[in-house]
């Protein structure tokens, strides 16, 4: 799945082709006409904010990109071979030196910068926990705000803060020790504060890491499988207390959360 620090990876493999020249592109046919104004353009900057990915060019057009759980990048020399089909590749770009794939994407639009400017979606988005400006104490009010949703709910709203998905949720919340069913009103501004110390530099480290997301740290990891604290660990034993670990659906999509019933206490500290 692609949470936020797989994003912001990608952005990091294509800033060096900041100043290459677009010298081809294969795009679906609905975006066919509008990409020909990329042909010649040069790539000027790459935005990453929470799971969206820009590509900006010299001539105010812009490609933007949403890979939601299933869209990958390939950044590679030319002739490089793809890692996957080419029939799923939803964005094709040559420059003179390099080659990118977007596999599978379901957000893949050719937009100016204006239409960029008024887009619903991206405009919405809340602070990227990732950005190197990035402060709790920024989307600290507009959780609490958020009255009695839950905790577990709250913190994928992209719109609150950006970049945070179902995995690194469960992981946060289970170091943070706040129970994924809580109000918000009811988590402390300090225990938010904790979520955040805990999971911003166990993103940056994934951010920096091609694999696996893991989250445990070494000493732990007995086996190659085991990567995480609680995710996809319902019934085992918890690493800390010995309980056994549980799953529940939270928000309106269902989404799966893992957490400890004994280490994550439902009524605060
Ligand atoms: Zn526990």
């Amino acid at each position: 799945m692609a949470e936020g620090h797989a994003v912001a990876r990608w952005g990091d493999a294509l800033r060096p082709l900041i100043g290459e020249r677009v010298v081809d592109i294969v795009v679906p046919p609905r975006w066919r006409e509008r990409a020909e104004f990329l042909r010649g353009a040069e790539l000027t900057r790459v935005e990453t904010h929470g799971k969206h990915l820009v590509l900006h060019f010299s001539n105010d057009w812009v490609v933007h990109t949403h890979a939601m759980q299933y869209g990958s990048w390939q950044i590679g020399a030319i002739g490089q071979q793809l890692r996957k089909d080419a029939r799923f590749a939803r964005l094709r770009l040559t420059t003179s030196t390099h080659n990118v794939v977007f596999f599978h994407g379901p957000v893949m639009e050719v937009l100016t910068v204006a239409e960029l400017g008024q887009h619903e979606r991206f405009r919405s988005l809340g602070p990227d926990l990732l950005h190197h400006d990035f402060s709790a104490a920024s989307v600290v009010d507009a959780i609490q705000a958020q009255g009695d949703r839950e905790i577990g709910d709250a913190v994928l709203d992209q719109r609150i803060v950006a970049g945070i998905g179902n995995i690194y949720k469960s992981e946060g919340l289970f170091l943070a020790m706040i129970h994924p069913r809580r109000a918000v009103s009811s988590v402390t501004s300090e225990e938010l504060k904790v979520f955040f110390d805990e999971l911003v530099p166990l993103m940056q480290q994934g951010r920096a890491q091609p694999s696996w997301i893991v989250t445990l740290p070494s000493d732990l990891q007995l086996e190659p499988w085991m990567r995480n604290w609680v995710y996809q660990r319902r019934g085992q034993p918890c690493f800390v207390c010995a309980t056994k670990i549980e799953m529940i659906r939270q928000g309106n999509f269902q989404r799966t959360t893992y957490f400890c019933p004994h280490c994550q206490v439902i009524s605060g500290r």
